[in-house]
Parts: structure tokens; sequence; C-alpha cells
């Protein structure tokens, strides 16, 4: 496999990290299906929650170049500030609370961007004190939608955040399992 690097790169290639990822994802749906109380429309959520993360939201964001940034293609500018933060292997490879610190991350650069198309919009509208007013307005607005909806879709929210922690923990196995079979000499 074309896997093993050194220093502040990834253990495993993203490619190989995704072959696992979805492999388990596919192993463990029916599972879920056949074996939990759980409603199809969250076990879909959970699939969702376990395909992002392992496409878009993998610990290896932490890196400057990975599979999860190239597949943010235009938008990848949103993760620079994050690997830059967070050394490689740290925060962001911890079990749920690297989830965590990437949703955060997520969450925050979406208000920044949101608040800067809607402070741009109205400066444009009405250029004075009223067009941040109102920019501030619409993104409190915005946001307040979306904390509604994730309040009124407490058990899809549940399963799509259960999906990323699965995910995460499959490339955190991963990792150390290659980190092991490096250490004994088993891959280069
Ligand atoms: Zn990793």
């Amino acid at each position: 496999m074309t896997s093993v690097r050194q220093g502040d790169r990834a253990l495993a290639s993203g490619k190989v990290h995704n072959r696992i990822n979805l492999s388990g994802t596919v192993l463990v749906l029916p599972l879920l299906y056949f074996y939990t109380s759980l409603s199809e429309p969250e076990i879909l959520a959970f699939g969702g929650g376990a395909v992002f993360g392992s496409c878009f939201l993998s610990p290896d964001l932490d890196l400057k170049q990975s599979n999860s940034q190239r597949a943010w293609g235009g938008f990848r500018w949103l993760w620079y500030g994050y690997h830059r933060m967070f050394a490689h292997r740290k925060l962001s490879h911890m079990i749920v609370l690297g989830t965590l610190s990437r949703l955060l991350w997520l969450g925050l650069m979406a208000f920044l961007s949101l608040f800067s198309i809607n402070l741009l919009y109205w400066l444009f509208q009405q250029p004075d004190l009223r067009g941040i007013l109102q920019a501030q307005v619409v993104t409190g607005e915005l946001i307040r939608e979306g904390t509604f909806w994730l309040h009124s879709n407490q058990p899809l929210a549940a399963g799509f955040f259960c999906g990323l922690i699965f995910s995460d923990t499959l490339h955190l196995i991963s990792d150390l399992l290659f980190s092991l079979a490096r250490k004994w000499s088993l891959i280069r």
C-alpha cells in the first residue's frame, strides 16, 4: 500500500483511509438496520455523517495537503487556519474532541463567511453604519433558523454526529495500525 510517510505527513494515504472508512460504513449500516431500533432516516443520517466525515471532515485536515483538503475544492481556504493552528496528529486526531474541533471550526468559518457576505451586500445597499447592523441582524436570523432546525431534528443530527465519530474512529484505528506496522518494519 502507498501509505507510510514521515514527519507531519499522513501515516496512511487519503485513498487508503477512504477505502477503509467507506467499507466500514457499508458493513455497519445493515447491522444498524437489522440489530437496532433506529429508524431508516436515522440510519441514513448516520451513513451521511460517516461518508461526509470520511471525505470532507477527516482528522487529516490538520495537514496542508490531504484528500479532505482537496475535497473542499475552491473552499479549501476554509481550513487554512486549522492546519496552521493545530499540529498533525494532535487535537484533530483525538477521539470526539477532534471531531468537535473541526465542527466548531467549520461553524466559525461559516459564520464569518455569512457575516462578510451580508456585510458586503448591505454596505452596497446602504454604505453606512446601518449596513453593518443589518448584516448582524440577517446573520443572527440565519443562525437562529439553523439552531431551530437542529433542535427540531435532534435524532437526525445525533445520527449524523455519530456517523462522524464512527468515521473518525476508523481513521484513528487505521493510523494506529499503520504506525505499529511501520514500527515493526512491516511497511516502509
Ligand atoms: Zn490521520
